[in-house]
């Protein structure tokens, strides 16, 4: 035997290493294309290290954000005021959200509060604004929701307790959940990127909170 294919022996272990290795990182890596929007922008980032504002006290009973029913009726519309404050469901696909790729955030009707960003939004197909996670988890409440014989998740606005939706565990990537949220229940504000997103985050939480 040459002593060229000694060494040719030597080396193959190694070779078989690397091939092995190369494929399990392609398959170990988290597949970046699927995710909702493609961006590096961690548009929640001020989520865990800021405080809420001062008005968003949730250490107590009730919602922070109170209104008569009269002040409810005066700020929503009808088909806003049903959804909301009545734990209605709108209709799929007429919407006006459930199509909508800008770039912004989606606040709570009832309270303007940051609730999702089209960074986590993604096509559910139901005739739904889908999300995969909300900004904050402090602001969207979640209860068990047995109406209609289903056993569902509903969630809703901590700070006004305006209903949302329902969260379902068939979500896509990076959490597995589906935020199915009804457009009736959301104010939409455009922005030029997810940094001018995460800018109008950021200000609720600061500016706010001063
Ligand atoms: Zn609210």
């Amino acid at each position: 035997m040459s002593y060229r294919f000694q060494r040719y022996k030597q080396l193959l272990p190694f070779c078989l290493l690397l091939l092995v290795g190369g494929a399990f990182l392609t398959f170990a890596m988290p597949d970046k294309s699927s995710s909702p929007e493609s961006t590096d922008v961690d548009v929640n980032e001020c989520v865990s290290a800021c405080g809420l504002p001062s008005h968003v006290d949730l250490s107590g009973d009730g919602y922070p954000v109170k209104r008569t029913d009269e002040e409810w009726r005066e700020r929503l519309t009808d088909i806003q005021y049903h959804v909301a404050r009545e734990q209605g469901t709108e209709r799929p696909f007429s919407n006006p959200f459930h199509d909508n790729k800008k770039t912004g955030l989606y606040r709570c009707v009832g309270c303007d509060t940051p609730l999702f960003s089209s960074t986590d939004k993604f096509n559910s197909g139901t005739g739904w604004p889908s999300f995969t996670q909300p900004i904050d988890p402090r602001t969207l409440g979640e209860h068990r929701d047995n109406s209609y014989g289903m056993v569902r998740v509903e969630v809703h606005c901590n700070v006004c307790g305006s209903h949302q939706g329902h969260v379902f565990p068939d979500g896509p990537k990076p959490t597995g959940l589906r935020y199915c949220i009804n457009s009736a229940s959301l104010s939409f504000e455009e922005a030029e990127s997810a940094e001018a997103v995460k800018d109008l985050v950021e200000k609720w939480y600061q500016v706010e909170g001063e």
